[in-house]
């Protein structure tokens, strides 16, 4: 389809709020380079009028809690094979000091990040939790994300991997919002030879149930796509439609990172290809038109190189993710946060303010809908503003 052509069918299909078909989002992610002025256009068009005229991200501090996993992806250069004795876990105090050191350069979230219940795997995992005093990860995470908000302020947001109803009900009481990637909706991935062939948790359907669960007990979440892990044109576009087919159930979703797949040295996947910028701007836009005013944009700065964030804008992305002025993207260790200034810049080229957000998103701390627990509330209240975007006076120096 001609660029033109799908530009006007898009644009007027959005305008009597009609959503993107399959084919059409097929179209847009098989799209010749020739196409992409015409597509970026649409797609900013449609940001600005539709999701507002501002970039946002959050400072953040990352808390790898644990990097052992019951799974093993194929792409996977954070989780480890064995931990030494007495290491599985970062230990309370250690928690503490990273948390302090968030708050002293000024960040609002703690991020943890952790290998999915590695007791399932690991008999030094089961060992350490019962000296710890706990009897699984998600139980002694709870704690953690307890300690850190109670003693430095800073708004927990975890990423637990597969957890049941009861864990998320649980981890809603000490998290101001939740993550779980989705990554792709194909269960054919799982498949031997695939990326997931080792990686129980990563089968779809489970993941698919955490976050609906999630909706159903009103968590602000955030879910998002791996982009290039050997999906095909019509797996990706499915995925996407499944998002917003949840959020149309619950409408809980906060954001959708669109993460490209970066190839980590010592990995299985270490020779295969990244997707090219491109590609990963090609999906930004079918995102952006897709969800329109439903779910806001995301992709990880540090992922793309400086001279490419402009154009991951121009795609048409909402907010950058969580970035840290002080600990390591431990998922992707080799590749360091951009500076807050290099954001900005790639935001305002073409006409968006920067702003800076909680790790719950604005919509959910303005709107009176339940999403916000009631033991931030008051927190929340005092660090936003009206809408719902962190204080201009302590955002400075952010
Ligand atoms: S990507 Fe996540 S789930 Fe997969 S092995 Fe790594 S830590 Fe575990």
């Amino acid at each position: 389809m001609k660029a033109e052509l799908l530009e006007a069918e898009v644009w007027e299909e959005a305008s009597k709020g009609m959503r993107l078909s399959f084919s059409q989002l097929s179209a847009i992610l098989q799209a010749e380079a020739s196409s992409l002025p015409a597509l970026t256009r649409l797609s900013r068009m449609v940001k600005r009028r539709f999701r507002g005229g501002f970039i946002s991200y959050s400072r953040k501090v990352f808390i790898p809690l644990t990097r052992l996993c019951r799974n093993a992806c194929k792409y996977c250069g954070f989780h480890l094979e064995e931990a030494r004795p007495g290491e599985v876990y970062l230990k309370p105090r250690q928690v503490l000091s990273i948390a302090e050191a968030g708050v002293r350069a000024g960040c609002f979230e703690a991020l943890f990040t952790l290998g999915e219940k590695p007791e399932e795997k690991y008999s030094e995992a089961r060992r350490e939790l019962r000296r710890l005093g706990y009897s699984s990860t998600i139980e002694y995470l709870y704690e953690c994300c307890r300690l850190v908000f109670k003693h430095t302020g800073l708004l927990p947001h975890s990423n637990p991997g597969v957890v049941d109803w009861e864990e998320l009900k649980a981890l809603r009481e000490v998290n101001v919002s939740l993550g779980l990637m989705l990554e792709n909706a194909s269960s054919r991935l799982c498949e031997p030879g695939g990326p997931h062939e080792f990686s129980p948790g990563k089968n779809p359907k489970l993941r698919i149930e955490v976050i609906e669960n999630a909706g159903r007990l009103r968590i602000a979440f955030t879910t998002g796509i791996l982009l290039g892990i050997g999906e095909t044109v019509g797996e990706l576009a499915e995925s996407l439609l499944t998002i917003l087919e949840i959020q149309r159930r619950y409408g809980h979703i906060q954001e959708v990172i669109i993460q490209p797949f970066r190839a980590k040295a010592g990995t299985p996947m270490e020779g295969y290809p990244e997707p090219s910028p491109l590609q990963l701007k090609k999906t930004i836009i079918a995102a952006s038109l897709l969800y329109r005013e439903a779910i806001p944009v995301q992709t990880p700065p540090n992922l793309s190189k400086p001279e490419e964030l402009a154009g991951l804008v121009e795609a048409g992305i909402d907010d950058w993710g969580g970035v840290s002025p002080i600990t390591l993207d431990y998922v992707n260790p080799e590749r360091p946060w951009p500076q807050v200034e290099v954001l900005r810049r790639a935001s305002e080229v073409w006409g968006f303010p920067l702003k800076v957000r909680l790790p719950i998103y604005p919509k959910y701390v303005v709107e009176d809908s339940g999403f916000l627990p009631e033991a931030f509330r008051e927190a929340v209240e005092r660090l936003t503003d009206r809408l719902g975007y962190v204080r201009e006076e302590l955002s400075l120096g952010a």
